[in-house]
């Protein structure tokens, strides 16, 4: 998960990171308020996930209170490379002299952590590490072992950063490793890491990214998700532990079982949807090895929230979950579902039980379901329905 810069420059604070006071808005009038608070002259900035809010206008400085309402009021609304901006961030002003780059991440093709740091912050990171990478110095950092404070000086030494201030970047660094270690996080980035005039050392923009496969120990982390963006069919399947996947431009919706079945289903109907005007799937929806009718039922009703969807593909195999037991699930689950089922549903069974699962599909005889003897037939109908 990717957070709002005024989320990472909360945790920067928690752990220790110096940041500017900073106070998240709404609003205009909340804006104003909240620069009243802080008082003096405040920067306001666009809290969008997406790099470049600067040069795309989403970062404005504002004379005090009043000017920072109607800086607000222009940045509120604004579209900065396809994202709308519903909050700004109001921060203390501060009096840059320099601009650094600072970054630990996850280093996957290496297997490793990796401190990243930079004199030439402020900037495009990555115009930085392709034009001039002798400006970019890169540590790779033990998991095990973390970052100590001579390996933090000797990081800022690569990074040629200027004596005066490197015992402060260095602790920075040691406090943004705290961050990232104590948050599990995959990336702490800092652009620009600012010197000020009266030479202090200020994170000044924050880049977190959270590993959500460390949610079970996180439980604070609840909180950042960002409820007004997140899929809320992606939610909905997580709460009931179902793996649904939103896929842009489809028409198709598909239910499987395994995740390798349900990968090669996302080809066949995107192979089959060739012939029908480019029909592809729409999401998926892996309802692993068992599907019980409330399991299937569950299934159906997120694969049909999606207004997307134009017919349904349910692909299983057989194997400990026998067909019969997955037939009966689809006829209970539309009995559940009722006249909230509206989409043609093609099944294909195949494996242990196919005969007792297709004879109970027959004998159920729902106007909306339809058989199909193989993957490639039941991908094609299905491809069929949706263009229609
Ligand atoms: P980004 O463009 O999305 O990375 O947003 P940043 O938060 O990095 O802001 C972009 C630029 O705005 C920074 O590199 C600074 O030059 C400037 N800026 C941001 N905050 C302040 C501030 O408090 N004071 C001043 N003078 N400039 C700021
Ligand atoms: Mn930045």
């Amino acid at each position: 998960m990717d957070l709002f810069e005024y989320q990472a420059r909360d945790l920067f604070e928690k752990h220790g990171v110096p940041v500017l006071a900073g106070a998240v808005a709404t609003t205009p009038a909340e804006a104003e308020s909240a620069a009243a608070k802080i008082g003096g002259k405040v920067v306001v900035k666009a809290q969008v996930k997406v790099g470049g809010r600067g040069k795309a206008g989403g970062v404005k400085l504002a004379e005090d209170a009043a000017d920072a309402r109607l800086k607000a009021d222009a940045i509120l609304g604004m579209d900065i490379k396809g994202h709308i901006v519903h909050k700004v961030m109001i921060a203390g002003a501060a009096p840059i002299a320099e601009e650094y780059y600072l970054a630990i991440l996850l280093d996957r093709s290496n297997r490793t952590f990796l401190v990243m740091a930079s004199v030439a912050g402020g900037m495009d990171i990555e115009e930085v590490a392709h034009k001039t990478p002798e400006k970019l110095a890169k540590v790779p950092v033990s998991s095990v072992d973390g970052i100590s404070l001579a390996q933090a000086k000797e990081i800022v030494a690569k990074g040629a950063f200027p004596a005066d201030i490197a015992d402060q970047v260095a602790d920075v660094l040691l406090k943004l490793w705290e961050t990232f270690q104590s948050e599990d996080a995959t990336l702490v980035e800092v652009n620009p890491l600012v010197k000020t005039s009266d030479g202090r050392i200020i994170a000044l923009d924050g880049k977190v990214t959270l590993d959500d496969n460390a949610d079970f120990r996180q439980p604070d982390h609840a909180e950042l998700v960002d409820l007004d963006s997140t899929n809320a069919l992606e939610e909905a399947a997580k709460a009931k532990g179902l793996n649904y996947v939103k896929l842009d431009n489809g028409k198709v919706g598909i239910i499987g079982n395994g995740a390798g079945l349900v990968m090669s289903t996302l080809d066949v109907v995107a192979y089959a949807g060739e012939k029908f005007g480019g029909v592809r799937p729409a999401n998926f929806l892996d309802i692993g090895g068992g599907a019980s009718a409330e399991v299937m039922a569950n299934g159906l009703s997120i694969i049909l929230g999606d207004p997307d969807v134009k017919s349904v593909f349910v692909n299983v195999f057989g194997g400990i979950t026998a067909c019969d037991a997955v037939a009966n699930g689809i006829v209970q689950a539309l009995e559940l579902l009722g006249p909230k089922a509206t989409k043609s549903i093609v099944v294909r069974l195949d494996g242990n039980n196919v005969i007792e699962g297709r004879a109970i599909l027959n004998k159920a005889n729902h106007p909306l379901v339809e058989q199909a003897e193989t993957m490639d037939g039941a991908a094609s109908r299905a491809a069929e329905l949706a263009a229609k």
